[in-house]
């Protein structure tokens, strides 16, 4: 059975795996209650899927699992997404930086509410702004697979030779100014980074 009555049209959202739908993650770096954006759908909670003649989608009636369709042969199966789901546990949501990181660390540390943002306000669509001392753009465009940071800054600063913590430039606002581009205001920057791709 296609899924024609679900309407899915040409595309459909299917729940991120990496984050089951949350939009983040929590690996062992985390801790007290603290989430990271999930960079495999950079916080959505899902990805979209293109249908087409060779990418379908079909449903086990039995089961109501859904399965992606090449050229007749089921090849994948996936879940439909909704909305976020919730994460238990999780008391604020920042971007990864890759270290062993808690909230009142951070807050002692010179991060604020923009940079940490309640679970809360993530659900209601607000993004954290990175914490420039914690991260470098280069290494979150990285890590979130964002090609349209224009890296030719590291070239003149650490040109990749080394760990991106190394970098004498490392946090810099010149480097996020570079990052942001014409994005000056917390709005444009959560939509720049709502962005990444
Ligand atoms: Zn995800």
């Amino acid at each position: 059975m296609y899924l024609k009555e679900l309407k899915l049209g040409n595309e459909a959202k299917c729940i991120c795996d990496a984050c089951n739908g949350t939009g983040l993650y929590v690996g062992f770096t985390e801790r007290n209650g603290l989430a990271v954006i999930c960079n495999a759908c950079n916080g959505k909670g899902y990805y979209t899927l293109e249908l087409n003649e060779s990418r379908q989608l079909v449903q086990d009636e039995k089961n109501g699992v859904v399965y992606k369709v090449n050229d007749g042969i089921i090849t994948d199966r996936i879940r439909l997404f909704d909305k976020l789901q919730r994460r238990d546990g999780v008391k604020y949501v920042m971007y990864g930086t890759g270290r062993v990181l808690s909230p009142e660390y951070l807050f002692e540390h010179g991060a604020n509410e923009i940079n940490v943002i309640s679970y809360n306000n993530f659900l209601k669509g607000e993004f954290p702004i990175p914490a420039m001392q914690y991260t470098c753009p280069a290494e979150l465009a990285q890590s979130y697979e964002d090609s349209s940071f224009d890296d030719s800054i590291c070239m003149k600063f650490c040109g990749f030779n080394s760990l991106f913590s190394d970098c004498k430039n490392y946090g810099s606002e010149e480097c996020w100014n570079k990052f942001y581009g014409n994005a000056k205001t917390i709005k444009e920057k959560q939509k720049r980074l709502k962005n990444m791709k």
